[in-house]
């Protein structure tokens, strides 16, 4: 009975997706770190987060829902591939010096440690001297 109700109340409705489920978790978080350093602005915003849940749960406009869990994950996306390319470099770094080409601007991976090389820009052909 119950059950059946609230599917009928849902009917139409948008529910959850993943972007409810991380606005539920980070106004978890703020509402768990506001009693820690006791700052009420961090429960207001916890409290603004889980109003926006509600709001999108039991919106009628699905649309506009979808377009903005589009957004969060083009985001996300944007967010991990800022955060792989950091490692990537960092890995990199290790046995390779990058330089710019000077005509270019072309990043141009060398093997660190064969001293002044002449190196050819993969992109537009220019050759410079670099010391790796
Ligand atoms: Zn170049």
């Amino acid at each position: 009975m119950l059950r059946d109700r609230l599917e009928r109340f849902m009917h139409g409705r948008y529910g959850q997706d993943e972007l409810n489920r991380v606005l539920s978790v980070t106004a978890l978080a703020l509402c768990v770190i506001s009693l820690i350093i006791q700052l009420p602005v961090l429960s207001s915003l916890a409290i603004a987060l889980v109003i926006i849940c509600v709001f999108r749960s039991f919106s009628r406009n699905t649309g506009k829902r979808v377009r903005e869990a589009e957004s969060y994950f083009a985001l996300k996306s944007r967010i991990f591939r800022f955060f792989t390319g950091i490692i990537e470099r960092l890995r990199v770094s290790r046995t390779h010096r990058i330089f710019a080409c000077p005509s270019c601007g072309q990043r141009c991976r060398v093997p660190k440690g064969l001293g002044s090389v002449r190196i050819t820009c993969k992109k537009c052909g220019a050759k410079f001297m670099k010391k790796t």
